[in-house]
């Protein structure tokens, strides 16, 4: 049987981070503003390592490289998917993806960027940047270089469990106090709308106005359309959160005992909650795997909650 491939993770520190990966999630990691734990990655600006066993040491990009039959034998030059914890102390700028075919032209090839959000944690009464108000693209552009940004920013309220699609074009943040897991394209390309005018060492960071009115959507689509759903938590077998072109994403409520089949070229498997174990392996908050193509039967024992990944078969 295949074994299973632990990842360990690497980190960022952001303005807007806070300590919160290190004090709830546990991860070694020094400082304050520590905004991401990049899980499972395979970017050039943080390519996770293998912890342990046969592939120990290698980064995810040269086992994706040199590895394919891990993967089912997948076609593309990078690995699909990218798996975040982001804490947010305080808020990120309010920023807009492109798609793939923008990227493509625009970006030198990169990809574009469909992400999605499961809300791990966040104050009462929380709220995210989801879509804007503007009716025409004259008004968005109106809006934007008058900065009447409370009337352009719509905010939509969340709670602990919510899951959230963003699809390229939609202006979107996260706010402070929210702990999410990000589920998104391998891409790193971003267009920011607005910062709040804050400063880093006196200087703000750059804005990218003209891009970001060539990909955002006029009008944005109903917030009801984003925020998919309060996932189920007392179910007895795994959810669909949501399956798109891009990938399709796993909720894992474990109480007790949960059997599933690895029937997928891969599964990218992040621990969210609680401990236990997978086929005996111990397994806890914080830790990140690839469940490899071929791996079979699963059995997950113990009290956990888990958000699983891979490619849309399609
Ligand atoms: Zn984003």
């Amino acid at each position: 049987m295949r074994e299973l491939i632990r990842l360990n993770p690497v980190f960022t520190h952001n303005i807007w981070g806070g300590t919160r990966l290190r004090e709830v999630f546990g991860y070694d990691v020094r400082g304050s503003g520590i905004g991401e734990c990049w899980g499972v990655a395979a970017h050039e600006k943080g390519d996770c390592t293998v912890a342990s066993g046969r592939f120990g040491g290698l980064s995810l990009s040269q086992l994706w490289n040199g590895h394919r039959e891990l993967f089912g034998g997948l076609c593309g030059s990078r690995f699909p998917l990218l798996i975040k914890i982001i804490d947010a102390k305080s808020r990120l700028s309010i920023q807009v993806h492109p798609d793939d075919a923008y990227a493509a032209a625009h970006e030198n090839g990169a990809s574009g960027k469909t992400e999605c959000w499961y809300i791990l944690d966040c104050p009462k009464d929380a709220r995210l940047v989801i879509g804007h108000r503007a009716q025409t693209a004259e008004e968005l552009s109106d809006m934007i270089s008058g900065g009447r940004w409370d009337e352009l920013i719509r905010e939509v309220p969340v709670k602990k469990g919510d899951f959230l699609q963003i699809e390229p074009g939609t202006v979107h943040a996260i706010m402070g106090g929210v702990l999410i897991l990000e589920t998104q394209q391998n891409s790193d390309v971003t267009y920011r709308v607005y910062d709040y005018d804050r400063t880093v060492n006196g200087q703000k960071r750059p804005l990218h106005i003209a891009k970001c009115l060539d990909v955002i959507t006029v009008p944005a689509a109903p917030a009801e359309e984003s925020v998919i759903c309060a996932a189920p938590k007392d179910g007895d077998g795994p959810v669909t959160l949501i399956a798109c072109s891009h990938y399709r994403v796993f909720l894992l409520p474990v109480h007790g005992y949960m059997c599933w089949e690895q029937t997928y070229p891969f599964l990218a498997v992040s621990v969210t909650e609680g401990s236990g174990t997978l086929n005996g392996e111990p397994l806890k908050k914080g830790d990140h795997l690839i469940v490899p193509f071929g791996y079979g039967r699963m059995e997950f024992a113990g009290e956990m909650e888990l958000i699983a990944s891979t490619v849309n078969g399609d």
